[in-house]
């Protein structure tokens, strides 16, 4: 299949594994996050981790918008789908998130609330069209990859004078989420070290691979835009290597056959006419950063589910036993939490890293448990 079975080739993937082997430099590290958590799943799915020399260490990043959503949040949705005139429309793996007192989405809709499973969110519109006598909230998340498909939906609802169909909007920004990392007291600190970055590949394809030209520039570290298949991967790898190898902090791009350098366009002025930054808005195991989330703009707040339904905000505490905050900061590994594969399971899962897809603990479990050495570095590196 093309564009798929030429990036899935084991000959190259081994190439490849070879030729990172011999520019690694045995005495340093190699410690890059990918941002993403689609790439920490194909990692681990197509057994690239194991293919790395021992100097290069993947640190997992916070791309997963299920996994940065907090609980307060979850809860917000919880309370909303209990109005008996509401039905919510959330992404599937949303339902299983847990949230205070292990309760969730999904045991609110065995107890009664109307909760239904969408793919999208103009399954929600149609939802909402279909059954004008519901108030129908589509339960938005997601980094800038869905971020359009939310606002096509909320400008479409109104231009339709569709008054039965509202967002909940809890959509994050990526630059914001890499700041937070690089300038956090544990980077400051050198607990987290992190010599440059696998960038995300879906989010690019909206904003391109421009807003990143910051970052290696500011903070002197290398970004290169992956595609998700192990070739991509890999090719992405040596790349920083390279850069890294050169001194060099640039913003590369590896999957040039989806992301440009400035964007999508349309994609981008859409999201700019529906939506505007919060001043705030608090993620899991990073906190509440500035300028972060996005909401929908005062011409749009009759299609603003939180505006319309007045749902107020209370933070909630994670799990004491989950170590999800310090794993989506790049501070553990999946297996550095106590209940990981134990109490805690994709089938009882106890934090959201392990119920998404994207999820990094629902990667090691799904992938990686059953290794039996999650291979460390074996010196540390120079900066
Ligand atoms: S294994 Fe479970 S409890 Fe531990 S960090 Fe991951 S999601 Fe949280």
């Amino acid at each position: 299949m093309k564009y798929i079975e030429e990036f899935r080739d084991g000959d190259v993937a081994r190439r490849l594994a070879d030729r990172m082997a011999r520019e690694a430099r045995a005495g340093r590290t190699y410690r890059l996050m990918e941002f993403c958590g689609g790439h920490t799943h194909a990692l681990w799915r197509y057994g690239i981790v194991e293919m790395l020399p021992p100097e290069i260490e993947m640190i997992h990043g916070p791309g997963c918008p299920v996994c940065v959503l907090p609980i307060g949040r979850l809860e917000q949705a919880i309370t909303l789908a209990r109005r008996p005139e509401v039905t919510l429309c959330t992404f599937g793996d949303m339902m299983r998130v847990p949230a205070r007192d292990r309760r969730s989405l999904l045991k609110a809709k065995a107890e009664g609330a109307d909760i239904r499973m969408v793919y999208g969110s103009a399954d929600a519109l149609r939802f909402a069209k279909d059954h004008p006598a519901r108030e129908v909230v589509f339960f938005a998340i997601g980094f800038e990859t869905t971020t359009p498909a939310t606002a096509v939906v909320v400008k479409q609802a109104a231009e339709q004078g569709m008054g039965n169909f509202s967002v909940f909007c809890n959509h994050v920004l990526t630059p914001s989420a890499i700041d937070a990392i690089l300038g956090s007291p544990e980077a400051k600190e050198g607990r987290i070290q992190v010599d440059g970055f696998v960038g995300p590949g879906h989010v690019s394809t909206i904003i391109g691979s421009a807003p990143y030209e910051r970052f290696a520039r500011e903070h002197r570290k290398p970004v290169v835009v992956s595609g998700f298949e192990p070739l991509d991967l890999m090719q992405s790898i040596l790349m920083l290597v390279r850069q890294l190898n050169e001194g060099r902090h640039e913003v590369e791009n590896e999957y040039t056959r989806a992301v440009v350098r400035d964007g999508n366009p349309v994609a981008i002025a859409l999201v700019e006419e529906v939506l505007e930054l919060r001043p705030s808005f608090e993620w899991r195991g990073l906190g509440t950063l500035p300028d972060s989330g996005l909401r929908l703009r005062e011409k749009y707040a009759a299609w603003d589910a939180e505006k319309k339904w007045s749902i107020p905000y209370e933070p909630v505490a994670d799990h004491k036993s989950c170590a999800c905050g310090e794993i989506l900061r790049g501070l553990k590994k999946p297996t550095d939490c106590k209940i990981f594969g134990t109490a805690c399971t994709p089938e009882s899962p106890v934090g959201s890293c392990m119920v998404s897809p994207e999820g990094s603990c629902a990667a090691y479990y799904a992938y990686g448990r059953l290794l039996k050495n999650h291979r460390r570095p074996a010196a540390s590196g120079e900066a």
